[in-house]
């Protein structure tokens, strides 16, 4: 049995990753801030906050020691804030990079050695598709995905010799919490600003990363792959 540790895994995206592959047979590490998520087959739920490096080291000793060495990271979980640039303020600034960014460089220190010492693993970091262009008046949120994509890529470069696949996916706009603060009518709008014309929904993401965690993918790395309707093209 393969042993992918997700971040995020209680709610949204992470949520819907955690019940696909859990569905496919691997065994799931789900790593859940304060909302303690459902427990199922195969699926192990273990409290970390993600921007704390301590707390990850600890979530991994004990992912390991219960599912054995880590096939796959997903580093998946995020926040999002809103507001102008002029207005955030340094705990903003901690807040959003220490947990997007923060979080995948925590995970992914923790995760490395051991897939080295393999020579074998995937990461898939979640990055959005305003970490490519920029976002008005998500300015934080969008420059810590712009550093998830830059690490991904130096990971890339760096890992790849020891038979370590990092790529991100790069969700457009998903039907989550996190769009709980848009009106009905800003949703319509985004969907209609959307070639396919829909929001994008968890599982379109989940089978993304189970793709890429797949040896369907073994030729793939160093990517941000965009999955966004053709918002972004
Ligand atoms: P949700 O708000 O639905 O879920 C966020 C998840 O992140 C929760 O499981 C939450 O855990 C977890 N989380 C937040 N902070 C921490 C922390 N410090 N430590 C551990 N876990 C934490 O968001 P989505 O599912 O939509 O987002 C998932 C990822 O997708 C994020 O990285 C986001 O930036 C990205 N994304 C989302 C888009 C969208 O439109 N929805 C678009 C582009 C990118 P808990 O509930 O336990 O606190």
């Amino acid at each position: 049995m393969q042993h992918v540790i997700i971040s995020g895994g209680s709610r949204g995206i992470g949520k819907a990753a955690v019940k696909l592959f859990a569905s496919k047979g691997w065994s799931v590490t789900c790593l859940y801030n304060s909302t303690v998520p459902e427990s199922g087959d195969n699926v192990f739920a273990v409290k970390c906050d993600v921007s704390d490096a301590d707390s990850v080291k600890e979530a991994f000793i004990k992912a390991e020691e219960r599912s054995g060495p880590v096939d796959c990271l997903i580093s998946n979980a995020g926040i999002s804030v809103k507001g102008l640039a002029q207005d955030f303020n340094a705990g903003d600034y901690r807040q959003v990079m220490d947990t997007n960014f923060g979080g995948l460089f925590n995970l992914s220190n923790a995760v490395i050695p051991g897939m080295v010492s393999r020579k074998k693993g995937v990461i898939i970091a979640v990055s959005s598709m305003w970490g490519q262009t920029g976002a008005s008046c998500e300015a934080l949120y969008s420059a810590s995905k712009g550093a998830v994509d830059a690490y991904v890529k130096s990971l890339a470069k760096e890992l790849g010799p020891s038979g370590i696949r990092v790529n991100a996916v790069s969700p457009g706009v998903i039907d989550t919490d996190m769009l709980k603060d848009y009106s009905d009518e800003d949703l319509k709008d985004l969907a209609d600003e959307t070639p396919l014309g829909r929001l994008g929904s968890p599982e379109d993401i989940a089978k993304t990363m189970l793709f890429l965690s797949s040896d369907e993918a073994s030729f793939i790395t160093g990517q941000i792959v965009g999955v966004n309707g053709g918002f972004l093209i």
